[in-house]
C-alpha cells in the first residue's frame, strides 16, 4: 500500500501516520523528521536545511528528491509506505512519479486532512513532539499519558523551534502557495480523497481506514 497524507502543517498527518504504521505494518516517511534528525546530528544535509526550516521556507526540491530516492529504495518500503510531508511542490510530485515509475510502483491513494487555518495555529503552537520517533501530541487536545513524555518511545517531548506564531504563519502561507496545488495534481490522477481533519482522532482514523480499504 503506497499512500500519502496531505495537509497543512498541524493537520494531523504525523498523528494519523502513527496509527497506520501499526495497522498496516508499513513505514511512515516524514521528510520533516529526516531533516530534523540531520539538523540535530549536524550533518551536511542538516547544515543546508537548518535555515529554511527555521523560517518555515521549503528546502530545495533537489535535496528533498535526493533524500527520497535513497529512502524509497530501502528494504522496509518494499510492501508499501506512508508519505508524510512529501511531496510538497509540483516538482517534487513529478519527481516522485518518475522515481516510482522506474521502480514499477505508483502512489495509490492521497488522503488530505482538511482543517481551517485558525484551528491550525492553535494546534501548532500547543504541539509537543518527540524528536526520537516523531510522536506528536498537544498540551490540550491530545495529551501524552505522562506529562512531557512520548507515549510511543518514552523519550522527552519538546516544542519544535518552528512551532511559534510567526513561523507557523509563514508555513501556512507556504502551504497554500506551494503545496495546495497538489490537490488538483492528484485529483487529475484519480487518487485524491479528503477527510474532515477536525473530528476526533479515532474518528478521522476510521474515515482514513475506510478509504484505504475501498477497492
Ligand atoms: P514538517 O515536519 O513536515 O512540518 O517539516 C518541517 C520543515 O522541514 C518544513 O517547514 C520545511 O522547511 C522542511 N521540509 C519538510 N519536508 C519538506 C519537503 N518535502 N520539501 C521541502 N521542505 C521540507
Amino acid at each position: 500500500m503506497n499512500i500519502m497524507l496531505l495537509g497543512a502543517p498541524g493537520a494531523g498527518k504525523g498523528t494519523q501516520s502513527k496509527y497506520l504504521i501499526e495497522k498496516y505494518g508499513i513505514p511512515q516517511i516524514s521528510t520533516g523528521d529526516i531533516l530534523r534528525a540531520a539538523v540535530k546530528e549536524g550533518t551536511e544535509l542538516g547544515i543546508k536545511a537548518k535555515e529554511c526550516m527555521e523560517t518555515g521556507a521549503l528546502v530545495s526540491d533537489e535535496i528533498i528528491l535526493g533524500i527520497m530516492k535513497d529512502r524509497l529504495a530501502e528494504a522496509d518500503c518494499q510492501n508499501g509506505f506512508i508519505l508524510d510531508g512529501f511531496p510538497r511542490t509540483i516538482a517534487q510530485a513529478e519527481g516522485l512519479e518518475t522515481m516510482l515509475n522506474a521502480m514499477g510502483k505508483k502512489l495509490e491513494k492521497v488522503i488530505a486532512l482538511a482543517v481551517e487555518d485558525s484551528n491550525l495555529i492553535d494546534r501548532l503552537t500547543g504541539r509537543r513532539v518527540c524528536l526520537a520517533c516523531g510522536g506528536s501530541f498537544h498540551m490540550v487536545y491530545n495529551k501524552p499519558k505522562k506529562d512531557g513524555i512520548c507515549d510511543y518511545c518514552g523519550k522527552e517531548l519538546v516544542q519544535r523551534k518552528d512551532d511559534n506564531v510567526e513561523t507557523v504563519t509563514n508555513r501556512l502561507e507556504v502551504y497554500k502557495n506551494q503545496t495546495a496545488p497538489l490537490i488538483d495534481f492528484y485529483k487529475a490522477r484519480g487518487v485524491y480523497f479528503e477527510v474532515d481533519g477536525t473530528k476526533e482522532i479515532d474518528s478521522i482514523n476510521a474515515d482514513i481506514t475506510s478509504i484505504l480499504e475501498r477497492k
